[in-house]
Order: C-alpha cells, then sequence, then structure tokens
C-alpha cells in the first residue's frame, strides 16, 4: 500500500498546477487538510481510499475542475460548497462585492437583491459583512438555489430569502430596493473560450447569453429601474470587452453616475450606475 509520502513524491512529478491539486484531492480523499499530509507521511492509505484519490486524480487530469472534486471553494474567505449545478465562484467577482460595500446607502436595514446567486457566493458574502442588510438572492434553477441556502445554513447567516425567478420575472416591482447586484452570463455563445479552462463542465446556462453574451445584462440594465428605490444602484459583472457597451446599456435606462471598475489584472469587470427618477 502507497504512504502519503510516495504519493506527494509522485504527485509533485505532474504538471506544476495539477501537482499542488492532487495534494488537495489526496487530503479530501483521507478527509484532512492539507498539513494533515505533512505532520503524517508515513501514512499508508488503505484500498478505498487510494481508488478514491486516483480516480480524482485522473478526473482532474482530464480537466475536471478542482471544485467540483473537492465539493468546495472559498470565496470572500467563506468556504462555500459547489456543484456543477452552478458555477465555481471566482476571485475576480470579489471586485463586485467590494464595490457594493463601499457604496453609501442611507438606510438603516438597505433591502439587497442578488440576481442569479449561483452557489449563493455574492449574498453570502455581503451577508457576512453586513448583518443589518436584508438581502433576496435568486436563481432561476431550483438546484442551484437549495445549494445556497444550504450555503448559508453552513455559515449560519439568515439575513437572505431565496426566491426562484428568472431575473426580475418572479419579484414584486415595488418592493423598491436599495442595491442590486448579478454576476450574470455574459460570454458569447461562440466564445472558444468555453472549450478551456474547465468551462466545458460549468453549467452552460450560468456563461453564455446569446450569440454577443449580452442577452441577460441587457434585461437586467433595463428592467432594474423599476425595482430600485429612488438613488439605488445596480452593479453588474460583465466580460472584459463589454465595459463601453455596458456605459451606453446603463445610459439609456436612465442611470447616472455609472462607472466601470477593473479588475487586479486591469480588466473591465463591473459597471455600476445610480438611478435617480
Ligand atoms: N468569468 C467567467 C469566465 O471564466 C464567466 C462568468 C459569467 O459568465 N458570469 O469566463
Amino acid at each position: 500500500m502507497s504512504s502519503v509520502q510516495e504519493l506527494l513524491a509522485t504527485a509533485a512529478e505532474l504538471p506544476a498546477d495539477t501537482a499542488a491539486d492532487a495534494s488537495l484531492l489526496l487530503a479530501h480523499s483521507l478527509g484532512k487538510d492539507r498539513s494533515w499530509l505533512y505532520a503524517w507521511p508515513e501514512y499508508r492509505l488503505d484500498s478505498a481510499q487510494l481508488e478514491c484519490y486516483q480516480s480524482l486524480l485522473q478526473r482532474r487530469l482530464r480537466g475536471e475542475p478542482l471544485a467540483y472534486l473537492t465539493g468546495c471553494k472559498e470565496f470572500w474567505s467563506l468556504q462555500l460548497r459547489v456543484t456543477p449545478d452552478t458555477l465555481i465562484p471566482r476571485p475576480e467577482t470579489e471586485l463586485l462585492v467590494e464595490t457594493a460595500l463601499a457604496l453609501q446607502v442611507k438606510a438603516a436595514q438597505p433591502q439587497v437583491l442578488d440576481l442569479g446567486t449561483g452557489s449563493g457566493a455574492i449574498a453570502l458574502a455581503l451577508a457576512s459583512e453586513r448583518p443589518q442588510w436584508r438581502l433576496t438572492a435568486t436563481d432561476a434553477s431550483r438546484n442551484a438555489l437549495r445549494l445556497a441556502e444550504e450555503n448559508a445554513q453552513r455559515h449560519r447567516i439568515d439575513n437572505i430569502r431565496f426566491a426562484c425567478s428568472h431575473w426580475f420575472q418572479e419579484l414584486e416591482a415595488g418592493m423598491g430596493y436599495h442595491l442590486i447586484l448579478s454576476n450574470p452570463p455574459y460570454v458569447a455563445e461562440d466564445d472558444p473560450h468555453l472549450l478551456e479552462d474547465g468551462l466545458p463542465y460549468e453549467p452552460i446556462a450560468a456563461l453564455t447569453a446569446g450569440a454577443d453574451g449580452l442577452r441577460d445584462l441587457c434585461t437586467i440594465i433595463r428592467s432594474a429601474p423599476g425595482f430600485l428605490q429612488p438613488d439605488g444602484w445596480l452593479l453588474v459583472e460583465h466580460g472584459m470587452d463589454q465595459g463601453a457597451r455596458m456605459r451606453q446599456l446603463f445610459n439609456k435606462a436612465g442611470f447616472q453616475r455609472i462607472e466601470t471598475r477593473q479588475d487586479l489584472q486591469r480588466r473591465d469587470r463591473i459597471t455600476l450606475g445610480c438611478y435617480s427618477r
């Protein structure tokens, strides 16, 4: 039977990115964290553990994302459970959270809406930082919503209400949100990037939106004014080549103080605007 040390030595010969993932998969197969491996190098895996590790490693080598293999991903320092029903939360989406937290929302209990919450990442990050905010998190997928709710329970976050809705369709217009956020699908259907980086394993409905990737962003930007309080804000994540188009759409929908922000790689990433009637 193989020991932890032997398996780590073999893993070290894999290409650099997979080598690090291999140690995480080994720890995951043993139900431990990575530091445990280094504390117990002589531990010998039983046959079930070895089989589990080897099958996960094979799947990783074939391109399946690590987060789907371990079933978890960290976002805004929250460990979230993820499944192939939802997109894997991306670090660049933390910019949306950061920007929302920096806005001056003048209400004792701001009403905040996260459209297309997926695993719940954005809503959970905001709810954990601002316990006084009242969040509504929606998704068109019931499986995604169940997962988001489970993530809320795991982190004992109770200021989020979950609702099944395709964008605004099932929501009451009179609600008057102070803040609406979304990381909708925005990749063009024929984008060759969809065949790389594990994207073929992620739900296509969470990635693409029509030939130009703008279908859902258009719907959200056009409809948001009917759901915002006076001086409420809309923040959306989008593709790096969609910034100028976003500012046009925000402008056409009547938003002011429109601004596009860039991520750490200096790529256009989010656009926001304030709606005053
Ligand atoms: N940023 C994701 C990517 O890797 C896309 C996420 C989305 O469509 N919302 O392409």
